[in-house]
């Protein structure tokens, strides 16, 4: 490439466009065209070196190649090239916000896209290990660990020093690492019982139902006619395309998408009725935030209903390279999800995680799938969802209470969605209200954060973002990711058993004036409902 080719290209203005993932060629598995193309990449980054502050991988890149005799990556071990596989958790901030050489650049970086190869081809020589099985295994943990009875044991063991324990040796979890909670009262339960206790909303119209035990299911028939009658919805419409994408890539851009803005003088393109999906994180282990989210949305005058038939997003999965694993769960959800949109629903997810699995990288994975673009066309952040109501006029401001000051995270995956600060933009609605915003990753990212060998590594990563929260000494903290919250809560206000640094006692906390007591995260949708008074 001529050096004005890479003048012209570098600090383009040009969106990056994500590639499609080739995951079912032959090719696409090939180990000795992927290492030639880790040797390419990994050759690119030593000249670059932009990613160092970003995650363990590039350190640990950096770091191997710095120790060898010639400071070149030639003579690195192969087994340190794994080494930086296993410290990406996909959270694509070094494709998004740093490297100059994205695609449309001739160099055509795509860092998280190489290293999930690198993941999938060997998970398909392996197959997943005992603990990630696990740890995947959203729904059948979360169906077991919330039985009634079974959750408050598990819970217990999940919190007394002596079950810690036996997580690190049978597991390898961290010891002081944040585990979720699980509830027997899951966020379908609690919504099916408030929509029927609803005034003027009746059992039958809410065509909802929980399947005893089961993750997430109800009734296959349930259709529009789910809806909470509340008015304010607009006119359902077909399914819609991007226009601005040639087929099977995607455009990163920092506006809302055409067919997202609301045209001149007209109403936004979405239609005001909204199929929640809860995920496995939000049924099971947050039920209130979801509960928030349905309360928040109906005051705002927008019909919500459940997805009758959900299973998990895949991205869990999407972070060990199963893709085999992620198109079962895909095939399980788009059908449901495609129906919904045909029959005039908007698709809303309280977690930035699961929203970016539907809006790009399933796309990415079956950029030929009109199911699949139709689904990402209409899939919505929930706050991204309220800015465009509040710019349409219909989004009620008429709050009852002020937040004060709130120290709000950013997660990466919300970050990378491109849709702007939707979240701080409507808490700034809010009378009285000041919102510190924080832009590093947490260190959580989907069970990196949990696994005794990346631990060190994840308290690395996520300790200046706690020490912002602790520094700020706001009213509420909180993230748009429950876990990422539950990450900084373990950072800036562990529990009395922990130890280290990341342990100190709670009489030390409550000695030190710039750590203050011990408080729990609020998610943003929980802060928005206290400010509405509901
Ligand atoms: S995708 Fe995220 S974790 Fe992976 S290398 Fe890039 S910045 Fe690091
Ligand atoms: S991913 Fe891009 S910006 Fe980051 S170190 Fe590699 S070449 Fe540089």
């Amino acid at each position: 490439m001529s050096r004005e080719t890479r003048e012209r290209r570098e600090g383009s203005l040009e969106a990056p466009t994500r590639h499609p993932l080739d995951w079912r060629s032959p090719a696409f598995y090939d180990e000795d065209a992927l290492g030639k193309e880790l040797e390419r990449i990994f050759e690119i980054c030593h000249g670059c070196r932009r990613c160092f502050s970003l995650c363990n991988a590039f350190p640990t890149l950096f770091d191997a190649i710095d120790a060898t005799p010639s400071g070149e990556l030639n003579e690195v071990d192969r087994k340190a090239y794994w080494e930086v596989v296993d410290h990406c958790y996909l959270c694509d901030m070094c494709f998004m916000t740093k490297c100059p050489y994205v695609p449309p650049h001739p160099w055509n970086v795509d860092f998280p896209h190489l290293m999930l190869r690198a993941k999938a081809v060997r998970t398909k020589r392996e197959g997943l290990h005992f603990r990630d099985r696990v740890l995947t295994s959203t729904e059948a943990v979360g169906n077991l660990a919330g039985i009634p009875v079974v959750a408050e044991v598990v819970n217990a063991v999940n919190r007394s020093a002596p079950g810690r324990a036996l997580l690190a040796k049978t597991l390898g979890i961290a010891r002081d690492a944040p585990v979720p909670l699980y509830r027997s009262h899951t966020a379908r339960k609690r919504l099916r019982r408030l929509l029927r206790t609803d005034a003027g909303v009746t059992a039958a119209e809410v065509a909802v139902s929980e399947a005893s035990g089961g993750a997430a299911q109800a009734s296959e028939g349930a259709t529009a006619n789910g809806a909470i009658p509340i008015g304010g919805g607009a006119v359902p419409g077909p399914a819609a395309t991007r226009p601005d994408e040639a087929p099977g890539e995607l455009r990163a851009t920092g506006a809302v998408p055409p067919e997202r803005a609301p045209a001149a003088g007209s109403a936004p393109a979405i239609r005001g009725r909204v199929a929640l999906f809860t995920t496995c994180y939000g049924n099971r282990n947050e039920p209130q935030m979801v509960e928030d989210l349905a309360i928040v949305f109906r005051h705002n005058g927008i019909p919500v209903r459940l997805v009758p038939q959900e299973r998990c997003c895949g991205m869990p999965r999407l972070e060990l390279g199963d893709l085999e694993g992620i198109d079962r769960l895909k095939r399980r959800n788009i059908p449901v999800l495609r129906r919904l949109v045909d029959e005039g629903w908007d698709l809303v997810a309280p977690i930035p995680s699961c929203v970016l699995m539907f809006k790009q990288e399933l796309p990415l994975m079956y950029p030929d799938d009109a199911d699949v673009q139709a689904v990402r066309a209409r899939f919505f952040d929930p706050f991204e969802y309220l800015m465009l109501r509040h710019r349409a006029g219909l989004l009620r401001t008429d709050f009852k209470a002020s937040l004060g000051k709130v120290s709000y995270h950013v997660p990466c995956h919300l970050r990378v969605q491109n849709i702007g600060l939707k979240t701080r933009d409507v808490l700034k609605l809010v009378p009285d209200t000041t919102v510190d915003v924080i832009e590093r990753c947490s260190g959580h990212d989907g069970t990196y954060g949990v696994k005794q060998e990346f631990r060190e590594a994840s308290v690395k990563i996520g300790r200046p973002v706690a020490e912002r929260v602790q520094r700020a000494k706001a009213d509420h903290y909180s993230s748009d990711c429950p876990m990422a919250g539950h990450q900084i809560e373990s950072l800036a206000y562990p529990p009395e058993r922990s130890s280290g640094r990341s342990g100190a006692s709670a009489a030390e906390n409550a000695g030190d004036p710039h750590r203050g007591p011990r408080r729990e995260p609020e998610h943003p949708l929980t802060l928005l409902r206290k400010a509405y008074g509901i």
